[in-house]
């Protein structure tokens, strides 16, 4: 199965032509909407050890759940996406693939395996 990029806010799912305004973050997007929900989620609540979700899960039915997931599933390819992006621009700086193995937690040759696209 291919996912389609479309970008689309992280929180609640809906696609950028369906809210006002989308701001990326990175691998995740965030509409004007979730962002005054979550504003608001934060004011109300005290302290927590777990931080409060957007959406509240206790407001969603099974239904509304079962068709998210594969909206959650999609942004581990955003993050793909976005990580890639982020090494692409340290590596045209001239950072080292040992530095950003180093800063993932990885080998120096894993890095390139993974990001530099080279076989
Ligand atoms: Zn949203």
């Amino acid at each position: 199965m291919t996912v389609e990029l479309q970008i689309a806010c992280s929180f609640c799912s809906k696609p950028s032509t369906e809210v006002e305004k989308i701001v990326a973050g990175p691998g995740v997007y965030i509409c004007n909407e979730c962002v005054a929900l979550a504003a608001t989620v934060i004011e109300q609540s005290g302290e927590t050890s777990t931080p409060p979700r957007v959406p509240i899960w206790e407001s969603l039915s099974d239904e509304e759940m079962l068709s998210h997931i594969p909206r959650v599933g999609v942004h581990i390819n955003y993050a793909e996406t976005e990580l890639r992006s982020w090494v692409q621009e340290l590596r045209r700086r001239g950072v080292t693939w040992t530095r950003i193995g180093e800063a993932l937690g990885i080998t120096r040759q894993s890095a390139w395996e993974r990001f530099s696209g080279e076989e």
